[in-house]
């Protein structure tokens, strides 16, 4: 393991170590491109480890050969990346890239940190709907009831609620995941609404 491929390849490869040290099962990855599942997973594990989140969180990796998903997290926090996009570096990034404006991120990393933003809503219910069954766990998941409090909240907080990015605009919980993407990726340049947006997340994972 490791250092084939120079030392891109070195560094990069600790990223996919990470999560087997973590005892994260990866499945069907083989025609996965490794560079590429790398780039997106470092966004993914930077979200998780700043937001105090083990990675043990992550029930498992696979490749998925489901259409319409680059790389989704499902309520069973299987963390999938699609075959069809992830099999080649180029397609990858030509995915992760935005074009006027959709996405508030451009490449692999930002893609990442996004799903990471979906993950993170899954750890809140779970944490704030402790006494909840499963079934209305996924009754929260699907009619988005954390997001909209969440953007309720960032909204009072901000005084307004800003457009993130036009994916950002899709759904709440799109809007949620394009704010963890710009905050982790875009760093000082990220709009501060999506600052206040991960700052109540941070605060709700606490129970707060
Ligand atoms: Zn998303």
């Amino acid at each position: 393991m490791g250092g084939r491929g120079g030392t891109s390849g070195l560094s990069s490869q600790s990223t996919i170590q990470s999560f087997l040290k973590a005892g994260i099962r990866f499945d069907d990855m083989d025609n996965l491109n490794k560079t590429a599942v790398e780039q997106s997973l470092s966004g993914f594990r930077d979200v998780l480890h700043d937001m105090g989140i083990p990675l043990s969180a992550i029930n498992m990796i696979s490749g998925t050969d489901e259409k319409g998903e680059i790389m989704g997290v499902n309520g069973f926090n299987d963390l999938v990346f699609s075959k069809r996009v992830y099999s080649s570096l180029d397609k990858a990034k030509e995915n992760s890239e935005s074009r006027n404006g959709y996405f508030v991120t451009n490449g692999l990393y930002g893609t990442g940190a996004h799903e990471a933003g979906h993950l993170i809503i899954n750890e809140i219910i779970n944490k704030t709907m402790k006494g909840s069954s499963v079934l209305e766990k996924a009754k929260a998941r699907k009619s988005y009831k954390i997001e909209k409090q969440i953007i309720r909240e960032a909204k009072k907080t901000y005084g307004s609620s800003p457009q993130i990015s036009g994916y950002g605009q899709t759904k709440p919980s799109e809007t949620i995941a394009e704010a963890v993407a710009d905050v982790y990726t875009n760093k000082s340049k990220a709009n501060p609404y999506s600052r206040v947006i991960v700052d109540i997340m941070k605060k709700k994972l606490k129970g707060k």
